[in-house]
């Protein structure tokens, strides 16, 4: 149940989740930006889940849940264990 596989943007390990094959690391998931750069923060609405989104520098409502670390595409989704999973996008 301890497995792990290589963060897809810094290879640093990864709590491995069947579902969520291409998560990256919680170091990567705080350094989330728009396409801009814009920094984003993720989080969910209430503990029982529900995502949202903010710009961390204006507190303004983000809409979409593509984002961007290090350039890389990634898609956010509310895991279905609570809290919120980033996965590099595979084009
Ligand atoms: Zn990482």
């Amino acid at each position: 149940m301890n497995e792990t596989h290589d963060c897809p943007i810094c290879s640093s390990e990864v709590a491995h989740w069947e579902r969520y094959p291409n998560q990256v690391c919680r170091r990567c998931q705080s350094k989330t930006s728009d396409a801009y750069g814009r920094r984003l923060r993720f989080s969910n609405t209430d503990p029982s889940g529900g995502l949202c989104a903010v710009y961390l520098d204006s507190g303004e409502a983000y809409l979409r849940q593509i984002c961007y670390i290090d350039g890389r595409k990634c898609f956010v989704s509310e895991h279905r264990f609570g809290g919120i999973v980033v996965e590099v996008v595979r084009d």
